[in-house]
This record gives structure tokens, C-alpha cells and sequence, in this order.
């Protein structure tokens, strides 16, 4: 087996340099033999390429059994469902510092990950489907709470190093006009937030595939039972989303969310240029601008393993997307889907070693923002099997704040 070589990854070199002040900490870069991923969907396929590129193991194998969508993707993961937005800010709420830590580390990684992961991108539109958000409130409360947010999100001394007070501002409302000229004028209060916006979570599943096959990566198109019996490998990164649960013992839940996606007609309205966030009726809505339509999102509810999509559901989300984008009734609906966010009491991710069992590492629980926080995952995994530090955001995921029994 060749060294592991970190710096083959500037994703990940850029994260551990952030801990290790660009110093060499001497710690022990440990490759290994053979290493298994369990789940190939986003976080999976981003975990497998990050180590088969940087030559951390001799042997890449993914264990996924749903090869259903374009170039075997699997379709059953949310993150074929999702919306694809990084959202840090617009999610950002008091109390959750860490997420919000974890989240804005990632979004600073976004722009290398990109363009490592270009030579792999399918022709066609880019993986980077917007670069700008809008937050808007519709009501005196959303607009009061909205205000609270982005104040703390602004003094919140993690936003450094290149995403700053500059990206992130209320706008008046002729500025959103200017800037999103289909919207109903329904805002009492915007916000713009210029380093997010959306990845087209499609495209970045297929880019992601064919980099992991590039780099000699192969699958079996099995389901893990069990980590005992059904895996040889001498590290097991388990990233099986709400599956994880059931493997490992894990505090993940599925939260069911519905989202729809829309497909421009001719001479029908033009889909907002960013993403638009807004809370109608007290329910989250975003539109996502995606290469010929815009995707619809999302519902939330706690029913268990539930993927059936609703009429209730539906119902709501085309009723809430009108009132901010009156022109969606020329659309075609093209697609309805429902998938299971993996989250955790605390809303952060599970990172890192397993604290009763040293082969295991776990890059599960993302929740709401496992798309958003790909690059940081695959960092964190890459620096737990090469025995580096992990970046500093991420200590706050470690697995053990969940030990069991
Ligand atoms: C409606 C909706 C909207 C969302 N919008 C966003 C968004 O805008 N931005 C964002 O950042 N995130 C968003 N998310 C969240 C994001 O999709 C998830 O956090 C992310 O997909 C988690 O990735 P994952 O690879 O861990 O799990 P998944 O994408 O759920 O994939 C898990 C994979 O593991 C496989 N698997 C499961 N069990 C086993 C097993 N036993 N053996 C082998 N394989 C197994 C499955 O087949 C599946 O392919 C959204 C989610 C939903 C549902």
C-alpha cells in the first residue's frame, strides 16, 4: 500500500490546516488494508472518494443495494430527495452554536470540493444550482424572529474567514424587488445571504459516483444486516442515513419531509434567480432554482419510516409556494417525492470513531443538512482514519456524546 497522502485532498488538507494551525502535528497517518462504506449515498460517496483519492486505504468498498436511479445512484436516500440548499444562516437559530459552527466550516469548503469534484461533473448544468439565499417574513412575528436570527448569526464569532458580515444583510424591500422580480410583494422583512444558495443534489450524487469510480472505488450491491457478521474490512465507515439506526445502536429518527419539483413551460413565469426561504402560515417554505424549474420544500412530520407523499402535503406546499411565487401555476409538476432526514436529538451529526469500537467510524445523522455538510464530513472521516486531527468545528459531533450503555 502507497502512504496515505492528505494533501491529494484540498478539502480536506484545508480543514485539518485550520486545526493544526498549517503545522505538522506529527500525528501518525495510519492507512488500512480494506475499508467499507456502508451506504452510498451523498455522505457515502463523498466519504469513499476522499479516502480512495488520498490513498488513506488500499481497498474502497461501498455497500449499497439500491442502484435504481441514472448511472446506479440509489434513490431510496434523501439525498436524491433533497433540496440541495447550504444553509447554514438561513437555518441558524440561538443555542444551536455548534450546528451552526459545523455548517459554516462546511460552507467554507464547498468552493474547493466543487472544483475537485469538475472533472467528474456530467456534461450538462453545473452542480451549483444557485449562489445566493433570500429570507424573507411575511408576518410582524416571522419578521421579529427573523431579525433575532440573522443578529445572532451576524455576532456570532465563528463567522470568519471569508464569510462575513459583507454576505450576510437586510435588504429593503425595493432591493428584492430588483434582485427577485417574480415574488409577490408579501415581505415585511428580507435578508440576503450572498456565500449559500444550492447544489442540484442530483447532479452532486452522479458527480460523486463517477469520482469514486475514478479512483478505483467499487460496490456491493448488498444490505448490511448486521456490523458484526456481514463486513471484512479493517475500518467500517457506516453512512447509511436513517438506516444507521438499526445498525448501530445510534439516537437517529426519521423525520419524513415532502418536496416537490416543478418543471418550467414556455412562456411561463421565470423560477426566482436564488433561494427563497420564508415561513407562510407558520410552515417553513423554500423554492430552489434548479436548471429548467425550481424544486417546492418541505414538509416535515415524526411518522416513522413513512416515504408515502400526501395530499395534505401537497396541498400545502403549492398553496404556501403561491403566496410568495404567485407564477408556480404554470409549471408542471413534474415530480412528488417524500424521504427521511436522519436526525438526532441535537441536531448535529455523528463524526468520528465509534468509543466502544475502534474499527467503526460514524458519519451519520445529518438531519437536515447532510448535503450541506458533505465536505466537512468527508474531512473529518479522511482525518479519523489517517489518525489526524479532525477539524475544530466538528469535535462538537463526536460520537461519544452519545456512548451507550
Ligand atoms: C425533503 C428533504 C429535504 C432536504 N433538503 C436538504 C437541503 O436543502 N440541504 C441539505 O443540506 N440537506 C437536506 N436534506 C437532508 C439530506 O438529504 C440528508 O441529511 C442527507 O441525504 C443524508 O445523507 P446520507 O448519505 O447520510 O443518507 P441518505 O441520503 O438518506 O442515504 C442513506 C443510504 O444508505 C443506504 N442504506 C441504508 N441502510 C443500509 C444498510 N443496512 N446497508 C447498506 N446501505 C444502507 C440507503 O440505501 C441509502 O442510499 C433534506 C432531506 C429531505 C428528506
Amino acid at each position: 500500500m502507497t502512504a496515505p497522502d492528505p494533501t491529494a485532498d484540498p478539502v480536506a488538507a484545508e480543514a485539518i490546516r485550520e486545526t493544526a494551525g498549517d503545522a505538522d502535528t506529527g500525528a501518525a497517518r495510519v492507512g488500512a488494508r480494506r475499508v467499507v462504506v456502508i451506504g452510498g449515498s451523498v455522505i457515502g460517496l463523498a466519504c469513499a472518494w476522499s479516502i480512495a483519492r488520498t490513498r488513506t486505504a488500499a481497498e474502497v468498498v461501498i455497500y449499497e443495494p439500491d442502484d435504481s436511479g441514472p448511472g446506479g445512484v440509489p434513490t431510496s436516500g434523501a439525498g436524491w430527495v433533497a433540496g440541495g440548499m447550504l444553509a447554514p444562516f438561513s437555518e441558524a437559530w440561538p443555542g444551536e452554536e455548534s450546528v451552526f459552527a459545523l455548517g459554516v466550516a462546511s460552507l467554507r469548503l464547498w468552493p474547493d470540493f466543487l472544483e475537485a469534484l469538475a472533472p467528474h461533473t456530467p456534461p450538462g448544468p453545473p452542480i451549483r444550482s444557485a449562489t445566493h439565499t433570500h429570507m424573507l417574513a411575511v408576518d410582524d412575528a416571522d419578521a421579529r424572529d427573523l431579525d433575532m436570527a440573522m443578529s445572532w448569526a451576524l455576532g456570532n464569532d465563528v463567522v470568519v474567514g471569508g464569510i462575513n458580515d459583507a454576505d450576510l444583510r437586510r435588504v429593503t424591500r425595493r432591493e428584492l424587488r430588483e434582485a427577485e422580480p417574480s415574488l409577490a410583494r408579501v415581505a415585511r422583512a428580507a435578508y440576503r445571504m450572498d456565500s449559500e444558495g444550492a447544489v442540484d443534489n442530483r447532479i452532486l450524487l452522479a458527480a460523486l459516483t463517477r469520482a469514486c469510480r475514478a479512483e478505483g472505488v467499487t460496490w456491493v450491491r448488498e444490505e448490511v444486516a448486521s456490523l458484526d457478521d456481514d463486513v471484512d474490512a479493517d475500518r467500517v465507515v457506516l453512512a447509511a442515513g436513517s438506516g444507521s439506526a438499526a445498525l448501530a445502536g445510534l439516537p437517529i429518527r426519521p423525520v419524513k419531509g415532502e418536496v416537490l419539483r416543478l418543471r418550467a413551460r414556455p412562456g411561463c413565469e421565470d423560477p426566482p434567480r436564488g433561494v427563497i426561504r420564508a415561513f407562510v402560515r407558520g410552515r417553513p417554505l423554500y423554492l430552489v432554482p434548479r436548471d429548467g424549474g425550481l424544486v417546492v420544500g418541505a414538509t416535515q412530520y415524526e411518522h416513522g419510516d413513512d416515504r408515502q407523499v400526501t395530499v395534505a402535503g401537497v396541498r400545502d406546499l403549492l398553496a404556501d409556494a403561491e403566496m410568495i411565487f404567485p407564477g408556480i401555476g404554470e409549471y408542471e409538476l413534474a415530480e412528488m417525492i417524500a424521504g427521511l432526514r436522519p436526525m438526532t436529538p441535537d441536531n448535529l451529526p455523528i463524526l468520528g470513531v465509534d468509543p466502544d469500537d475502534p474499527r467503526l467510524i460514524h458519519a451519520t445523522g445529518h438531519g437536515r443538512n447532510g448535503i450541506a455538510l458533505t465536505p466537512i464530513t468527508a474531512a473529518t472521516v479522511g482525518a479519523e482514519l489517517q489518525g489526524a486531527p479532525v477539524p475544530e468545528a466538528a469535535r462538537a459531533a463526536r460520537a461519544d456524546r452519545f456512548r451507550r450503555g
